[in-house]
């Protein structure tokens, strides 16, 4: 079998139909391209061949490239990368053009795809470089180029015909943002071309009547202008000039993808089409040679991937959760209640107090009614969600359930005397997890009467919005629970990651330190602009001290209280406490009292920062360079990542990786802490650690693994990355 078939129809019409073997979602290889690109001579040169509808023999029309030919492409270095893409641009150029005159541009065959379902990157690219589109109307189907996603851009010409098309102006949301779109909305924008019942005989029927003019793409045909303009007709300068702003704007220049893609669209539109076509190569082979683009596509879609489809996944049988119980309906576990029942999992919300526990369930009911308003979601889906839970102090309604999530105050004792009050109920071999955020595991599991079905599922806030679940193990914890946890995560459409019982667990480890190191600047003085500016340019999300005041500062007491307990004298953040217990006494708290490091307007809007703290920690005269600045902030984080594998808390740099973009938004383009690192060098990061270390203190002493690393010349990846624990190697 292969994964295109060739059938020329009764009526003249060459049928091309794509069904890649043992794949649910037809993926482009070098093989199958080779295979269509003989198809289309065959079509071309057949005399009784009329035209060509292209197809797929699944629900769906294709998911994009195969990652391994990206993977085929880069190991031969940047030439091959472009004979590649430049080899494939000729096969659709060639679809294109059809067979037509190059100077009459008459006598081409019409050639029309049909879209049954879904068609991403090179299976919309593909399509583009036919003559007409034809989807099925089915709202479930996604039609988009979302490359950028994974720090590539669609280099199979998807970028230059989209902008050629539509003008660099409405092309941007689907080119720089990744913008998937249904077939009716890809209709209106102008993706694609019709929407049918029957798109197959439509597409048939429309090869069979199309004339020459029919073939001629606006680009090939005389006088062609961009839409929009160029970029050197006025309204294209505005619109080139305000782009190149808000994608750097956005994308504080550490993002390569979204500045090649914009080169491209850009230096494209000054020369003819086959011209752009060899720019958006160069632009998309020198993305392809950037350690960012593979350290992205690896975290943010392979490794993601198999960690969603259970990579670590005890091997027992299937946990499918039916019905959970939800203790506690506080912000956590209205959040909980509602991606289950969204689901359609069975949930019992309980608080202490009803009024709790039905706010909790309003929660769902505030969500949906604003789906509603935004057109995501029915009447009929918000009833059959709230359906599924019922909000109640009763504890006997725990009956029956196979899980249980609790969410209650982070206190041992009320966690300890709710776990008694639901193990009372549920079966025996039903599991309990806690969310706790702070607590050891294996101390609330003491409470327990059966520690080995107890675990940890961490979420985080808000729980509809983050897309990670952190698993956490107690010393006793099961393979039962840890396959119940990943299968509930699987379930709710999240991805998890497992990690071991220690403070913090892995994602506030590693994000603490960030915090406390952008505190300690500031009482050392360094300008706070400079802190978050340093953090921004180096891709973090928000700056810590934007965080701090998000998570708010008597959080921030509290842990610093407790941790200070817990550790004694071997406590090492005196210095942040500073800082933080006085933001509370000035009544600081943060976003929430509309007062923290920065100020706020009665509306929440932020605004400046707080002239209190130039007063308190005035800036010093002489201020760090940016990339020290950016080192501590990085380092802060990426050494608790590494601690936390070494030590055997996090088992596999792959959810090291994976859980920091997901979890706390570390650097995306770096593929998360241990890509970064390999980026870097070990030797180098080694370098960079004993500098800070001689100037900033311990905190910052290399690990003897990445010691270890960087003596032998070696990476993270290509020593643990197929999920080799460090402590086994
Ligand atoms: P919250 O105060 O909003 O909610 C706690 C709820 O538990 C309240 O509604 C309270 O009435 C209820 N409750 C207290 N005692 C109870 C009892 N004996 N029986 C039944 N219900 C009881 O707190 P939250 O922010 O939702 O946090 C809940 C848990 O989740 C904590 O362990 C917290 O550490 C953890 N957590 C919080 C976050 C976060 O960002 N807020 C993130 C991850 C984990």
């Amino acid at each position: 079998m292969a994964d295109f078939t060739y059938a020329l129809d009764t009526d003249g019409v060459a049928v091309i139909t794509w069904d890649v073997p043992n794949k649910s979602m037809n993926v482009m290889s070098l093989e199958g391209f080779a295979l269509l690109d003989s198809f289309i001579d065959k079509a071309l040169a057949d005399e009784a061949c009329k035209g060509v509808v292209i197809t797929s023999g699944k629900k769906d029309f294709a998911g994009g490239m195969d990652l391994n030919v990206i993977a085929q492409m880069r190991a031969g270095g940047a030439q091959a990368i472009f004979d590649g893409v430049m080899q494939m641009h000729a096969v659709l150029r060639k679809i294109e053009r059809a067979g037509m005159d190059p100077k009459t541009l008459k006598g081409g065959k019409p050639i029309a795809t049909v879209l049954p379902g879904t068609a991403l990157g090179i299976g919309l690219e593909l399509p583009l470089s036919t003559h007409r589109i034809f989807a099925a109307d089915n709202p479930k189907a996604k039609i988009g180029l979302p490359e950028i996603m994974v720090g590539i851009f669609p280099g199979a010409g998807g970028t230059t015909r989209l902008a050629r098309k539509m003008g660099a102006m409405v092309a941007a949301p689907f080119l720089l943002e990744g913008k998937l779109s249904d077939p009716k909305k890809a209709r209106a924008a102008g993706i694609i071309d019709e929407v049918a019942e029957d798109p197959l005989a439509a597409a048939k029927e429309w090869v069979l009547n199309a004339k020459d003019a029919d073939l001629v793409k606006p680009w090939d045909a005389k006088g062609y202008k961009m839409p929009g303009g160029a970029p050197y007709h006025p309204a294209g300068f505005m619109t080139f000039v305000g782009a190149s702003a808000m994608v750097h704007g956005k994308t504080m220049g550490v993002y390569p993808a979204a500045k090649a893609l914009l080169s491209a669209v850009y230096e494209g539109a000054l020369v003819p089409f086959d011209q752009a076509l060899r720019i958006e190569a160069r632009w998309f082979t020198s993305v392809l040679m950037n350690p960012s683009s593979t350290a992205m596509i690896r975290s943010l879609f392979i490794n993601k991937e198999a960690l969603e489809k259970g990579a670590n996944r005890p091997k027992v049988a299937d946990q499918t959760v039916k019905k959970v119980g939800i203790l506690g309906a506080g912000m956590m576990g209205a959040g909980i209640a509602y991606v289950s029942a969204k689901v359609g999992i069975e949930v019992v919300l309980i608080d202490a107090a009803q009024e709790a526990a039905d706010r909790g369930k309003a929660y769902s009911t505030g969500l949906m009614d604003k789906a509603i308003s935004r057109k995501k979601a029915t009447e009929e889906q918000k009833e059959a969600l709230l359906a599924k839970i019922t909000a109640t102090t009763d504890y006997a309604a725990l009956a029956g359930c196979d899980l249980i999530v609790e969410a209650v105050f982070e206190d041992p004792t009320v966690k300890a005397g709710v776990t008694a009050q639901a193990e009372a109920v549920i079966p025996a071999d039903a599991v309990f997890a806690t969310n706790t955020s702070t607590l050891p595991i294996s101390m609330l599991a003491r409470a327990s009467s059966r520690p080995e079905q107890f675990i940890g599922i961490h979420f985080f806030s808000p729980v509809d919005k983050m897309l990670l679940v952190e698993i956490i193990k107690g010393a006793q914890t099961g393979d039962v629970a840890v396959a119940k946890a990943l299968d509930f995560v699987r379930q709710i459409k999240k991805t998890p990651i497992v990690v071991n019982d220690a403070r913090f667990f892995y994602a506030n480890r590693c994000i603490i330190p960030y915090l406390n190191e952008g505190i300690r600047m500031v009482a050392e003085g360094v300008s706070p602009t400079l802190i978050e500016n340093a953090a921004k340019l180096v891709g973090m999300p928000l700056g810590p001290l934007q965080l701090v005041d998000e998570t708010s500062i008597d959080l921030g007491v509290k842990i610093a209280k407790a941790t200070r307990a817990a550790m004694g004298d071997a406590y090492p953040d005196g210095a942040v406490d500073e800082v933080v217990f006085w933001m509370a006494e000035q009544n600081r708290l943060g976003r929430k009292n509309k007062a923290g490091f920065y100020t706020y307007d009665e509306a929440g809007k932020r605004g400046d920062f707080w002239d209190g703290i130039a007063a308190k920690y005035p800036e010093a005269a002489e201020q760090p360079d940016l990339a020290e600045v950016q080192h501590r902030l990085l380092m802060a984080q990426v050494l608790e990542a590494v601690r936390a594998f070494e030590q055997g808390v996090l088992e596999d740099i792959r959810e090291g990786d994976v859980g920091a973009i997901l979890g706390w938004g570390f650097a995306p383009w770096s593929g998360g802490p241990f890509a970064w690192l390999d980026i870097l060098g070990a030797a180098r990061a080694a370098e960079i650690c004993d500098d800070l270390t001689a100037r900033f203190g311990a905190r910052f002493e290399t690990p003897a693994l990445l010691r270890d690393i960087a003596a032998k010349g070696d990476g993270f990846y290509a020593r643990f990355g197929g999920g080799q624990a460090a402590k086994a190697a």
